[in-house]
């Protein structure tokens, strides 16, 4: 029998156990979470704000799930160190649990750059857990004026999910453009546009150059008077832990497609690890819960003793800010084209003959379709791709595709 411990208690963590148990029964696993919370979808705390959903509604697996599984869970504790010479993981608690085998699914931490004055700020939080909601939930009152700094995906989710409960929305970002590593300028400004006429507001271009208390003063030179602060910058992976091994880390922790570390025995998974990216060729962080859930199982199933390999992750992003729908995935490389109506934007990027990334802004049906061969990296000479923009289903392929792919069966 051999035991596993599990380091993070997240999506990844969840892929890991189930990854683990479709090989055996019997292993120890033990899972050491920071957070005081058993595992919830991180994705659904804007929405929690937004009274679309509850805590209990939020849990991704439900309470028999960890006894289900026989997981010996530590809950409010952190690894603090892989001792792989004693093969022991030490506790934050000084506990010291032994291991054979170590996934590192400890996901990211927000990035906070320095800022003058940040700490005479009264209130302030970040926008990354559940319990950031639930602080900052308390602050909410229909005058408070909120000030988030970060137009990413998780700054636009926090105003999205506190719009109705607060009296103002102010989000600034030295970016020119709302999310802008996922988004060029044009689509972002049909975003930008459909967030300002439901009520939040932009500083873009523009950074604060120094706080004092709720002041903002801007490098632009404007000042923003403010209530309560949301950090939303962007996030690091928690590389720590395999980087003080010696391990090969880089904006992640470095894996190989069974999502095993360049230290033999300690696997890593989720957002704190950089893998195999389908639609570049390269590694690459994936910073997305399904990838997280994936890379979790696939480093189970190796841990376990079986023979499974992640090779068609891909960066794919599903998106809903006040009704507008926005789809991404891929790489935007190569010939673009586009197909733009009103109030709708759709741009595919080819490049040899494959289908390497698209943004669907407004209607993103046939999403899967496109996102599967983004992710298979199906030859466009083997398919109809017009034709896949209009019909559905196996119809695109030609009669020899269908034969090889189906069997012939459709
Ligand atoms: C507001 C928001 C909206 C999002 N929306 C989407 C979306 O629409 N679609 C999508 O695909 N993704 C979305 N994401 C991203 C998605 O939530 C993450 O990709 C996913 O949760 C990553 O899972 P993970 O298990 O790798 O990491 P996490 O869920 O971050 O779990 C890692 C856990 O490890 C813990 N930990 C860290 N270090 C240690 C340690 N040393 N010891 C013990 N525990 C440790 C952390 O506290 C954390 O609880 C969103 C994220 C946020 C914050």
């Amino acid at each position: 029998m051999k035991r596993h411990v599990i380091i993070g208690n997240g999506t990844a963590a969840v892929g890991c156990i189930e990854g683990i148990r479709s090989v055996n029964r019997e292993d120890a696993i033990t899972v050491v979470s920071k957070e005081n919370h058993s595992v919830y979808s991180r994705p659904l705390i804007s929405y929690y704000l937004e009274g679309k959903t509850d805590t209990e509604r939020m849990r991704y697996r439900d309470e028999n799930f960890y006894s289900e599984n026989r997981c010996d869970v530590r809950y409010g504790v952190t690894v603090d160190k892989i001792d792989t010479a004693s093969g022991e993981c030490v506790l934050s608690s000084g506990e010291r649990i032994p291991f054979d085998d170590v996934c590192v699914a400890a996901g990211s931490t927000p990035f906070v750059p320095p800022m003058e004055g940040l700490d005479t700020v009264p209130k302030r939080f970040g926008f990354m857990t559940l319990d950031d909601a639930l602080s900052l939930e308390k602050e909410l009152t229909p005058k408070t004026r909120v000030l988030i700094v970060g137009a990413g995906l998780i700054g636009l989710k926090c105003a999205e999910g506190i719009r109705d409960r607060v009296g103002s929305i102010i989000v600034c970002d030295l970016a020119d453009r709302v999310l802008s590593s996922i988004l060029d300028s044009e689509c972002a400004a049909i975003v930008q546009k459909h967030l300002e006429s439901n009520g939040i507001s932009f500083l873009l271009s523009d950074s604060v150059a120094k706080f004092d208390g709720c002041t903002a003063y801007m490098k632009s030179g404007a000042s923003v008077a403010f209530d309560v602060l949301v950090l939303a910058v962007g996030v690091r992976a928690n590389i720590g832990l395999v980087k003080d091994l010696g391990g090969t880390v880089n904006r992640g922790i470095v894996v190989d497609t069974a999502m095993e570390t360049s230290i033999p025995g300690v696997y890593a998974a989720g957002d704190c690890a950089e893998g195999y990216d389908a639609s570049l060729g390269a590694n690459r962080v994936l910073a997305i819960l399904p990838n997280a859930y994936l890379q979790g199982r696939t480093a189970g199933i190796n841990m376990a003793g079986g023979d499974e390999k992640f090779t068609n992750g891909i960066p794919m992003n599903s998106i809903g800010f006040f009704g507008l729908h926005i789809m991404s995935a891929g790489t935007y490389d190569g010939e673009m084209s586009e197909e733009k109506a009103d109030g709708i934007l759709k741009r595919f990027f080819v490049r040899d003959d494959h289908l390497r990334g698209y943004i669907l802004i407004g209607e993103t049906g046939r999403a899967g379709i496109y996102t599967a061969l983004v992710r298979e990296q199906t030859p466009l000479s083997e398919i109809d791709f017009e034709a896949a923009k209009k019909i559905a289903g196996s119809a695109i392929f030609s009669a020899d595709v269908r034969r090889k792919k189906f069997g012939g069966a459709v």
